[in-house]
Order: structure tokens, then sequence, then C-alpha cells
């Protein structure tokens, strides 16, 4: 059965993208730990961030840093959580590697990026998407 991310990926269900590229895309949060929080997520399907193909990784840290970038412009954040949970005892919840992009302020009052967002609305999510595709586009 495919994944939610895989799902979004085919048009089966909508998703707020931030940048679409052969081997990996960009997402908006459905349920933002913070506003502008993002998920890089590979579009081949692996539980596991060491199962995935090599030439998939090879793309991981220039889409990362290009996405921490955007992330950046886009909210104006001082900071950012980068977090990947590698498995259901480690707070996996979704069976599809994903890497979570979380602004941060000096003042949030967090420790831990992450942690269970309320769920955004339609809106909210496509004016931030808006925001990302515009900051992703940015040299
Ligand atoms: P994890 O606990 O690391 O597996 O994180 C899964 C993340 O996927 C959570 O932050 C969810 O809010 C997010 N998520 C679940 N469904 C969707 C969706 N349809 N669109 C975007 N993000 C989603």
């Amino acid at each position: 059965m495919p994944t939610i991310f895989t799902r979004i990926l085919t048009g089966e269900i909508p998703g707020e993208f931030v940048f679409r590229a052969p081997r990996w895309i960009g997402l908006c949060d459905i349920s933002p730990s913070a506003p502008g929080h993002c998920l890089l997520v590979p579009v081949a399907e692996a539980d596991h961030l060491h199962e995935l193909p090599l030439e998939t990784l090879a793309e991981l840290g220039p889409h990362l840093a290009r996405l921490t970038a955007a992330v950046r412009v886009a909210t104006g954040c001082q900071a950012l959580n980068v977090i990947i949970n590698d498995g259901r005892a480690a707070g996996q919840e979704v069976p599809h590697v994903h890497l979570h992009v979380i602004p941060r302020w000096a003042e949030d009052g967090k420790t831990c990026g992450l942690f269970g967002g309320s769920r955004a609305t339609a809106t909210t999510l496509s004016a931030m998407g808006t925001q990302l595709r515009a900051a992703w586009g940015q040299p």
C-alpha cells in the first residue's frame, strides 16, 4: 500500500509542495510545529534512510541545504532544527523517509523544534507554500 507521501506525489491526495525534483520533494507539514515547517521527502519509498538508493542519497545534501535556506528566507527565522525520526522506535509515524526542517526563534520557548503541532488550515498552508516556493526559487 502506498505511503501518504507517495499518495501526495501521485496526486491522489493534496499536498502543499515547496519544490518537486525527480528524486526529492519539499512539502509543507500539514501539522506544523512552527509556521514554515517543511518535510524533505524522497520520491523513492523506503522506511529508513540507509535503505534509499545511492543516487537518491547523493542528492540529499544539496536539497536539504537549499530547503533550509528557503525556510530561513520565507520565515525570517533565527535558526532551524533538522530532524529525522529514522524508525518507529524513534518516533517515526509515516513509514517513508522524511526530514523535518523546522524554523526556530530564540524566544520560541522550545527545547526541540519537533512537537505535535495542530493541523493547519488549507488557507494557511497555501499562503506558507507560496512564500516558500518564492524563497526556493531565489538563488
Ligand atoms: P514523523 O513523526 O517523523 O513520521 O512525522 C510525520 C510528519 O508527517 C508529521 O509532522 C505530520 O504532521 C506529517 N504529515 C502527515 N500527513 C501529512 C500530509 N498529508 N501532508 C503533509 N504532512 C503530513
